[in-house]
């Protein structure tokens, strides 16, 4: 059956029939996007942020099921995405890493940066796990904690008796309590839902000292912090206990939700006291409705009316900007649609009769790109699952039929932004 994916330079006109074929396919395609850009003294990422064709794989701040996020890295890899977003855990950062290197071993494609997520304060919803203890759960419940979950996080057996905990794979066969902690993101979407009011919801902060050793190692490039920006003593806090090791980092992130009239200010905030010990590029993550980007259509205003608000301010903080919370496969008609994708004209002038050119003070595109989380793990976990495991070891790239599925999929998001062919404004040509 054809495909209607283009692919860049390289279309794809029919599935290959053996498991050789499909992996010089997917060679190919992996390909076809690694060669697509010129090259360059800078670093991929950072020309990908400077052009606004920066996209970021989030794995999730609390996601930890290190066979998923290894065969994720893997797909997305070969997708060609900037960087991998992950949990600061040494397990999950080794299962990025691997990822990684399978995809390379595969493909001649570049790596992408490695990312850890960490918090400075507690009340931050990506860093929060669900828990119940199934024995509490009446027999006869519908389980909509289950139906509601997008993660596959929460997993029993009815029996004639009622409900029946099972033993988890992922976990070398613990008992969870009915959530399986390291599948559960801390969405949130099970706790309104349960009937009996009998699961909580726990907090967490990431350790510092654990941060710093993960800072150090070769394998991680770039950190996000993830803020209120409530209080800035936190993040203070934080920055000055992280200050020491993060010497190496080619990009610090600081991601922040929407807090309306006040949110300039505390980005200004952040930045000075940042400045004095930041040796590295710096983005801002502006999260729009966190994790919430498998839901549909509607899910991605907060985070483009986020983008435009900034992007027409002029007086914003130094650095790249970048979308996520709530991204997925309409986002970047949404971009376009304001005149914000991939531009380093101010929209706001845009829309003035008489058009003046207002061209970002850092001479690159106002958005420098978008992360993609839920909306992105889910399209390609579906074909995650279809993968037997064995022993709990599950390697993608062990069924290329599977591999390839995963690749067209991750291509429905990372195409778009790579290989978008829209003429250069004339700020771009210049420059
Ligand atoms: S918080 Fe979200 S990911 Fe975690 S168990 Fe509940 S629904 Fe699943
Ligand atoms: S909805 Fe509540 S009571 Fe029912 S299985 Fe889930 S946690 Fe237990």
């Amino acid at each position: 059956m054809p495909l209607s994916l283009s692919l860049c330079n390289a279309p794809l006109r029919s599935i290959p029939s053996n498991p050789r074929q499909c992996l010089q396919t997917i060679r190919t395609l992996a390909e076809s996007i690694a060669g697509n850009r010129p090259p360059s003294l800078l670093a991929a990422p950072i020309e990908s942020l400077r052009r606004g064709d920066w996209v970021k794989l989030i794995c999730g701040a609390s996601f930890e099921d290190a066979a998923d996020v290894r065969n994720l890295s893997l797909v997305y890899t070969l997708a060609g995405v900037d960087c991998i977003d992950c949990a600061a855990d040494a397990s999950v950062v080794n299962a990025v890493s691997d990822g990684i290197d399978a995809a390379c071993r595969i493909a001649s494609v570049r790596r992408p940066w490695v990312m850890i997520s960490v918090n400075d304060d507690r009340n931050d919803l990506h860093f929060r796990k669900a828990e119940f203890d199934p024995e509490d759960c009446p027999p006869d419940c519908s389980r909509p904690c289950e139906m509601v979950c997008p993660a596959n996080a929460i997993l029993s057996k009815r029996t004639s008796e009622g409900v029946e905990i099972q033993h988890d794979s992922h976990a070398g066969g613990k008992l969870q309590g009915g959530v399986i902690t390291e599948r559960c993101y801390g969405c949130g979407r099970c706790l309104p839902v349960c009937p009996y009011d009998r699961i909580r919801a726990m907090t967490y902060i990431r350790d510092p000292a654990t941060t710093s050793a993960l800072l150090r190692r070769n394998d991680v490039d770039a950190i996000e912090i993830h803020t209120r920006g409530r209080s800035t003593d936190l993040f203070k806090e934080l920055w000055s206990s992280l200050s020491g090791s993060s010497g190496h980092l080619k990009l610090v992130a600081v991601s922040l939700p929407d807090a309306g009239e006040s949110t300039l200010a505390a980005m200004h905030l952040i930045y000075s006291i940042m400045k004095a010990d930041l040796q590295c590029y710096n983005l801002w993550q502006l999260d729009g409705r966190p994790m919430s980007g498998d839901i549909g259509r509607g899910a991605t205003r907060e985070a483009v009316a986020f983008a435009a608000r900034i992007a027409s301010t002029q007086d914003r903080p130094h650095g790249f900007y970048q979308l996520a919370g709530g991204t997925n496969s309409h986002t970047i008609d949404s971009l376009k649609k304001l005149g914000l994708f991939q531009t380093m004209n101010n929209p706001a002038a845009q829309f003035q009769k008489n058009t003046i050119v207002s061209p970002s003070p850092d001479s690159h595109a106002l958005i420098g790109g978008i992360a993609y989380g839920g909306y992105a793990r889910k399209i390609v976990g579906r074909v995650l699952s279809r993968i037997p495991s064995k022993h709990g070891h599950a390697h993608i790239e062990d069924h290329p039929e599977l591999l390839l599925d995963a690749l067209k999929e991750a291509f429905t998001l990372v195409e778009p932004v790579k290989c978008h062919n829209q003429p250069m404004t004339q700020h771009q040509e210049k420059s």
